[in-house]
């Protein structure tokens, strides 16, 4: 297959916080680029969380790369809303060009660059993340009640009066049950004991650990105790129990939170899987921001500024562009 019409050196795909971080250094490197993104407007993810969700962070820590997190003016860390200004304002700052309400469908290899649904580039980075594809085991099959994800999570008063079943030991299970607790009829449920990490440990350790040490911070546990976690825990609200058939077939609703996988059928036809089936980018493909796989701590506001800049520098060398360093 060839290509036609003018070919951008690199097509972003995705315009939430790791879109945004991509952009950043492209512009640094002089690279001419466009960010194609799904939504009508900026948040990325943040846009979809359930209300009450707060950085664990302070916004001090949890800034992209160049422009720090403007300070959370209330009390606590800040909330989802902060973040989607800080995008908004992020993007209009160093004039990235965002295409809104453009999903791409797919992408595919042609001479000398890549086809993205029509469009021409050198290279690509697909920043698509993962709210967009929420993962519920097969475990949910057949339960009578209604089955939930993190992802469709707003508020207790959604559930009021219903006995609710919560599944999962990471943050999205203890917030939500934390969030519930004292105004459902709550069970929560997980695989094996929660593990808090140490109550100390607040955002700035968190993502130094995240990514300066082996294992990252799962080597010390799985729960960020937040105030809200911390507190209903410290109350006795939240006492865990093994997951089994018989809670879950008694819940009027089950909210699964079980993660998330990355959002990548668009490349589908780019093959990247290798033998074991992980998948991997190649010099003019980058994946960014889904998951420590596509660098350290790269799914965080604060991790993904320096995976995106090394994927620039790859493109650029690949170009044969040299980028400011
Ligand atoms: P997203 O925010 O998902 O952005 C991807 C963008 O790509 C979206 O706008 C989407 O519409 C678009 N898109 C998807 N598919 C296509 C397509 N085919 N074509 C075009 N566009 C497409 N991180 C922290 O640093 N601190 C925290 O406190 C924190 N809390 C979190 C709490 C929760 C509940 C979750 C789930 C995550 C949290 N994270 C946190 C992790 C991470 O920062 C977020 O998940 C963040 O949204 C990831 O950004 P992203 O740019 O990689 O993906």
């Amino acid at each position: 297959p060839g290509r036609s019409g003018e070919a951008l050196n690199v097509i972003v795909i995705g315009g939430g916080q790791a879109g945004l971080a991509a952009g950043y250094h492209l512009r640094r490197a002089g690279l001419d680029f466009s960010i194609l993104d799904a939504q009508p407007g900026p948040g990325g993810a943040w846009l979809h969380g359930w209300d009450s969700l707060r950085l664990f962070s302070p916004a001090r820590h949890s800034s992209l790369p160049g422009w720090p997190m403007p300070r959370y003016p209330h009390a606590g860390y800040p909330t989802a809303d902060h973040v989607v200004d800080y995008l908004a304002a992020y993007e209009k700052r160093y004039e990235l060009p965002v295409e809104r309400s453009t999903r791409v469908r797919s992408v595919r290899r042609v001479d000398g660059g890549y086809d993205i649904d029509g469009r021409f580039a050198d290279a690509v980075i697909s920043t698509t993340g993962t709210w967009w594809r929420p993962f519920i085991p097969a475990a949910a099959r057949g339960l009578p009640g209604r089955q939930l994800h993190t992802a469709h999570y707003r508020n207790p008063r959604q559930l009021a009066g219903q006995r609710v079943v919560v599944v999962g030991g990471g943050n999205s299970g203890a917030q939500i049950a934390a969030d519930l607790a004292g105004h459902v009829d709550l069970t929560w449920t997980t695989r094996r004991p929660p593990r808090y990490l140490p109550d100390e440990i607040d955002g700035e350790a968190l993502f130094d650990i995240a990514t300066r040490r082996p294992g990252g911070v799962g080597a010390l546990g799985d729960i960020v105790a937040v105030p809200p976690v911390r507190e209903a825990r410290d109350r006795g609200l939240l006492n865990p129990q093994r997951m089994n058939r018989h809670t879950l077939a008694g819940a009027d609703t089950v909210i699964w939170c079980t993660g998330f996988r990355p959002a990548l059928d668009h490349l589908a036809p780019l093959g990247l899987r290798d033998r074991d089936g992980q998948v991997r980018g190649e010099p003019r493909s980058h994946l960014l921001g889904y998951g420590d796989w596509t660098g350290p701590a790269s799914a965080t506001l604060v991790g993904v500024g320096p995976t995106a800049r090394a994927a620039v520098r790859t493109i650029a060398d690949a170009l044969g562009v040299t980028a400011r360093r």
